[in-house]
């Protein structure tokens, strides 16, 4: 291991078939962890096992190697830690969901999804996120075991009115403000499973990255996960967001469109030298 060297990460979630958006935040990835001299870690994000497919996993792991990825730690090449599949680490959720849990940072919540869209006047962000409206906050809950405890949805209480900054490497300062721009985000599922933003914070903690390099629609994300850093006493990484790529028609490219995807570039005969980093 590259001891207190820069540590950045890819991380595909395997719910279909990479595209060139991937392709060219994983580049910039790869370029940043090489201009570093640093390492970079492949990691799966297989949380959502209804969604996620062991068929996606082992295409991109030829599509990422197609395009010219090689990474240090990881599936096929192994490394310090069991597992680099999601799925497979959720004892470290559990860990960080306690810690939160201890610290008061979070709470149980009833609400279904329904009941928070229902709300009378369900406050929206601009962006058309619906704000948590604070139901369940102040509730007592007592549960008798932990698993029970771990069987119902927990959000994180957000800072309202807080504004949460920070300098991104490639867009500079940016800032979203805490119950205006997103609400008390969920952690914690009540189908046993960690939210996205908790399991990579858990996991980018633990597997000391030093830079996130991944696309600009998680930017707000990264707020929130400042929070979850704050919380758990950790000291953040930086952070380095891409634009995302679109279609002709100006779409940002989904796993649905198949013409972008990096199997049917590379079957059309396409340089993977072209897909370049914007
Ligand atoms: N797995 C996430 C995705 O595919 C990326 C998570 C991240 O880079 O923080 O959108």
């Amino acid at each position: 291991m590259n001891e207190g060297g820069y540590r950045g990460r890819l991380a595909p979630t395997p719910t279909g078939y990479l595209h060139r958006g991937h392709a060219n935040t994983f580049l910039k990835a790869q370029e940043r962890a090489q201009s570093h001299r640093g390492q970079l870690i492949l990691r799966v994000e297989d949380l959502d096992q209804d969604r996620c497919k062991p068929e996606f996993v082992d295409a991109l792991l030829e599509d990422l190697k197609w395009a010219g990825l090689a990474w240090d730690e990881g599936p096929d090449v192994g490394g310090p830690y069991p597992s680099y599949n999601q799925s497979e680490r959720l004892e470290h959720y559990q860990e960080a969901w306690r810690r939160l849990r201890n610290s008061l940072a979070v709470f149980p919540c009833s609400c279904s999804r329904k009941d928070v869209r229902m709300a009378v006047q369900a406050p929206h962000s601009e962006e058309g996120e619906l704000i948590y409206p604070g139901f369940c906050r102040d509730k007592p809950f007592k549960f008798p075991s932990e698993e029970q405890a771990l069987s119902v949805n927990w959000r994180f209480r957000v800072p309202v009115g807080e504004a949460i900054a920070f300098e991104d490497g490639n867009y500079g300062h940016k800032e979203f403000v805490a119950g205006r721009d997103f609400g008390d985000f969920l952690v914690w599922r009540k189908d046993g499973i960690p939210s996205y933003e908790l399991a990579v914070v858990a996991d980018d903690i633990a597997m000391g990255v030093t830079e996130v390099v991944r696309g600009e629609d998680l930017l707000m994300s990264t707020a929130r996960q400042l929070l979850l850093y704050e919380a758990l006493g950790v000291k953040a990484p930086a952070f380095y967001h891409c634009p995302l790529v679109r279609d002709e028609t100006g779409r940002r490219l989904a796993k649905r469109n198949k013409a972008a995807s990096l199997r049917e570039l590379r079957e059309s005969g396409l340089d993977p030298l072209q897909l370049q980093v914007v």
